[in-house]
């Protein structure tokens, strides 16, 4: 059974940066197979807009590479790429001059729907909102799509969301958070509000703790420049790793419904506890015979930025005090992974007995790779050994559980980009819920600076620096592995 697409309205949409390396490896490839997947219509117009001088054609051959290397997967739908290729035209503009932008004016159809991607630097989107509003592109149902880095502090998040609302509306700007584009990242809401069994226990009283890892294995590679400037903290916890702290512990939203759903998220943010200091470990990976380390990699030999970090936070409400909540995230590290783990407390008492060992039903939701949900569960082990006890997965691995073609389900940026078209925010960070985080993460950054504690070696290939693992165990408590 192949899954449901249910097509979109006609669209104009604009990428500008169409010929940077986001529109090349995410969006470009997006398009492509929405389109394939029959979402939307040969009337549709998609147009580059950069700096660089090129015409329609040029830029088609720019897409087709583009598709080759990163939808290689349609390699064989010659006559879908011919009609796709047919959608791309190309504007020569600067965000920053006059110059290009009557032509872009004249070439958006006024009875489409038009969306704006920025996929540019954050120093551009003030400039591209002004010149949008100028040329009369801005009104009404227009809405701007913008990336990450959402600002380096509250200051520029705010001065960045100050810049966009001048000529925007918040119901026509959409924040990207690729992580919040994720399948299991919406099974998550699903399992949560769409089964009675699980939320009752979703609270402190039976969740003993919960665990979010985001563990990458490659380095900072070709991005150096960028991320030593950020870190961590800014690149992923911030962003991501909030996001699906909020998702995890908000409360159930009256609907499901874009402000609702932020609504609540934001309450989260705002309930938590400021870090303590002895609650943030922060890493930096060293190097192996054949790969540099991290200073070599960012390009400074000085740096005190981290490549991992690992925190304990509290949410302070009625639902969740007493429950921590442990996030840990790092480049060069064992392996490519990505999982939530709810931990729930222990039977309060075995009837078995202490030799029946100490058992614990884990809810986990891996996010990469794999994507799927799996529930540890307490079974007599087989056999006539007697009582004893073993964990055994209830595994939904959703390519198992759904068949390949139901789980062959579009890629984050698929999903998000004609959420945009639909004029869903459910997915995208509102403003304020952006500030917030911010809100939290500049005091936790600014307590380490004013400490000037520099980050801690680890290993290529491991789980980060021990003291992460400390963090944990002085609490009588184990991460869990980091494996595929
Ligand atoms: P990039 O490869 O440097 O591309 C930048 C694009 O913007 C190029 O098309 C460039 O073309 C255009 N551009 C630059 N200055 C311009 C100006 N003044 N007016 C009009 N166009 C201009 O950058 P990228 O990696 O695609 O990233 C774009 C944004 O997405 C950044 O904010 C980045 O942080 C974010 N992001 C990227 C990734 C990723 O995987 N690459 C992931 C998440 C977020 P010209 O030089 O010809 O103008």
């Amino acid at each position: 059974m192949a899954s449901r697409v249910i097509p979109v309205d006609p669209f104009d949409l604009v990428i500008f940066g169409g010929t940077g390396d986001l529109a090349r490896r995410k969006i470009l490839p997006a398009l492509y197979r929405r389109f394939v997947a029959g979402q939307f219509e040969r009337d549709t117009r998609l147009i580059g807009a950069a700096r660089g001088a090129m015409d329609a054609e040029g830029y088609r051959a720019f897409a087709r590479d583009a598709l080759a290397e990163f939808a290689p997967e349609l390699a064989g739908r010659k006559r879908a790429l011919a009609d796709f290729l047919a959608m791309l035209d190309h504007v020569t503009l600067d965000a920053r001059g006059e110059e290009g932008w009557d032509i872009l004016a004249e070439k958006i159809r006024k009875d489409r729907i038009r969306a704006f991607y920025f996929s540019v630097g954050p120093t551009l989107f003030g400039d591209l909102a002004r010149r949008l509003q100028r040329h009369g592109l801005a009104h009404g149902d227009a809405r701007i799509v913008v990336e990450k880095p959402f600002g380096h502090d509250l200051e520029s998040a705010r001065a960045l969301n100050r810049g966009l609302a001048r000529h925007f509306d918040e119901h026509q700007i959409y924040r990207i958070d690729h992580y919040l584009g994720k399948e299991t990242v919406q099974n998550l809401m699903a399992i949560r509000f769409g089964n009675v069994l699980f939320e009752p226990l979703w609270n402190s009283q039976y969740v003993d703790h919960i665990q979010i890892t985001v563990a990458e294995s490659v380095g900072v590679g070709g991005r150096g420049e960028y991320y030593d400037r950020a870190g961590a903290m800014r690149d992923m916890v911030q962003n991501h790793l909030m996001q699906l702290l909020c998702l995890i512990a908000m409360e159930p939203p009256a609907k499901f419904d874009p402000d609702a759903v932020r609504d609540e998220k934001l309450k989260v943010i705002r309930a938590l506890d400021p870090v303590a200091p002895g609650a943030v470990v922060r890493g930096q990976y060293e190097g192996t015979d054949t790969l540099p380390d991290y200073r070599t990699e960012a390009g400074n030999p000085e740096s005190t930025t981290e490549s991992f970090i690992a925190l304990k936070l509290h949410v302070s409400n009625w639902r969740w005090a007493g429950t921590p909540f442990y996030l840990r995230t790092g480049k060069r590290l064992r392996e490519r992974t990505s999982e939530i783990a709810v931990v729930f407390k222990d039977a309060p008492h075995s009837i078995f007995g202490p030799e029946a060992g100490r058992h614990r039903n884990i809810l986990t939701i891996r996010l990469q790779p794999n994507e799927g949900i799996e529930l540890g569960v307490t079974i007599k082990e087989p056999g006539p050994g007697g009582m004893r006890l073993i964990d055994v997965p209830l595994d939904m691995t959703f390519a198992e559980a759904l068949g390949p073609e139901e789980a062959d389900f579009p890629d984050a940026y698929e999903r998000l980009i004609m959420d945009v078209i639909r004029g869903n925010q459910t997915l995208f960070m509102r403003g304020d819920e952006v500030e917030a985080a911010w809100a939290w993460t500049d005091p936790v950054i600014a307590e380490w600076e004013a400490a000037g504690t520099a980050p801690l070696p680890y290993a290529t290939g491991s789980s980060g620096p021990d003291d992460a693992l400390m963090l944990m165990h002085r609490d009588g408590r184990r991460w869990r592995e980091i494996r595929p």
